[in-house]
């Protein structure tokens, strides 16, 4: 069984829907393919949510676009206009505004899930019936049925038990070969619908193919496959053929925004390969991750994190920077979930490099000034080379001013402006 994984720019129009049935008709084994809301309309719904606060008829002319571009995709898809899929998505999108209407929900992370969650009801709906109509048999799942998560809305967890009890009646393959669901979205026990946080469709495929225990996940993307450095920042990318799980996180980690982080763990707890391949090009072998003991490509990986900051802290009294001391100033950054992604100590200092996020970072300076002299730089990035070489290193710090710079076996780090 294999898990396929179609990202929104893959579906954001008819032109792509046709593409996604070209590349699963080929496919003869039993499959489950997760979708996400079609193009942008997961940041659509998050602005239609936001105006709607403020101000209702302005976001039903936002939720009115919303429904045209759905309306118009399906007017691509399917010629016959009594087509049941008219009337379907008109319906989701009554349900749609009762929500955005509704004033009952205890807080805005709930709201917000029970809204922006309707993306990929509605995509789901149209491509399976886009594929059914196409003789591609598939069954629709509401994935809602399936995922129970806690009730931390918009960051909600798994519970792996019990969606695993859910997920094995739900699709049985021996009543049907092709089912197509939703990623990004779960409910609570009691029925409410939560997210996994954005851009959590690849997370949904893993969570998946882990309770299933699927043979591979495919990933289809507008890319070849995981390349060597982020095309945007850098030039001459290339494409990495083979990674390890271990690899996959260190680069998740540091920021290279091809898999969502979260993905690998569950496909690496089951040894389940992941296969990242171009929905453009499906013919391309794509990148392969899986349990790899070596890298042997013999190719540097550039990760770029932009957005950093490097905080110093010199304790006020030329005391060390004892354990007390480290515990007392993670304990503050856990607590207010501020990531740390590098650090170097002296004996009577320590510096941090953090994601920068404003208030939480002027919050964070202030509260450190209580018991330390504190020195810090902004606007800086963190520059992550793996397997590095020299010359790979002369390449991409020529000219940047290196604040710290670290390297161990097969990592170098340099925190640059
Ligand atoms: N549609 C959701 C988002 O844009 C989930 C996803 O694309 O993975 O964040
Ligand atoms: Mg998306």
């Amino acid at each position: 069984m294999l898990v396929f994984k179609f990202g929104g720019a893959s579906v954001k129009d008819s032109k792509g829907v046709k593409n996604l049935l070209n590349i699963v008709k080929d496919y003869t084994d039993n499959l489950i393919i997760v979708i996400s809301a079609l193009g942008k309309t997961t940041n659509a719904l998050e602005e239609i949510l936001k105006t709607s606060i403020e101000d209702l008829n302005k976001s039903y002319s936002k939720y009115e676009d919303l429904k045209s571009y759905h309306l118009e995709l399906v007017k691509e898809l399917f010629p016959n206009e009594n087509d049941k899929i008219y009337k379907d998505i008109k319906e989701e999108f009554d349900n749609l505004k009762k929500e955005l209407n509704n004033k009952t929900y205890s807080s805005y992370d709930k709201k917000y899930d029970q809204v922006v969650s309707f993306g990929e009801i509605l995509s789901t709906k149209i491509v399976s019936a886009f594929l059914n109509s196409q003789q591609l048999s598939n069954s629709w799942v509401d994935i809602r049925k399936v995922f129970i998560t806690d009730d931390v809305f918009r960051e909600a967890s798994i519970d792996f038990e019990k969606t695993s009890i859910n997920a094995e009646s739900v699709f049985n393959f021996k009543n049907q070969t092709i089912y197509l669901t939703q990623g990004f979205i779960g409910a609570t026990n009691d029925g409410f619908v939560t997210t996994l946080g954005r851009e959590g469709s690849d997370y949904t495929a893993a969570a998946l193919a882990n309770v299933l225990n699927a043979d591979k996940v495919i990933v289809w993307k507008d890319v070849d496959g995981i390349l060597n450095a982020d095309p945007q920042y850098f030039q001459d990318t290339e494409k990495l053929d083979k990674i390890s799980y271990q690899e996959a996180v260190e680069l998740a980690y540091f920021g290279a925004k091809v898999i969502h982080p979260k993905t690998l763990k569950p496909l690496h707890n089951k040894n389940i390969p992941l296969f990242v391949r171009s929905f453009i090009k499906p013919e391309g072998s794509g990148t392969e991750i899986d349990c790899f003991k070596k890298y042997d490509q013999n190719l540097p990986i550039f990760i770029l994190k932009k957005d950093q900051m490097l905080i110093s802290l010199f304790p006020k009294d030329l005391s060390f920077v004892f354990e007390d001391e480290l515990s007392k100033i993670f304990k503050y950054l856990s607590e207010h979930r501020i990531r740390v992604n590098l650090i170097q100590n002296s004996a009577i200092s320590i510096s941090l490099c953090i994601d920068n996020s404003n208030s939480k970072s002027k919050q964070l300076i202030e509260r450190f000034k209580e018991d330390y002299k504190v020195l810090y730089n902004d606007q800086l990035e963190l520059l992550t080379i793996r397997h590095y070489s020299e010359d790979a290193i002369q390449k991409v710090t020529k000219g940047k001013k290196i604040y710290i710079e670290q390297r161990s076996r097969h990592t170098a780090h340099f925190v640059i402006k």
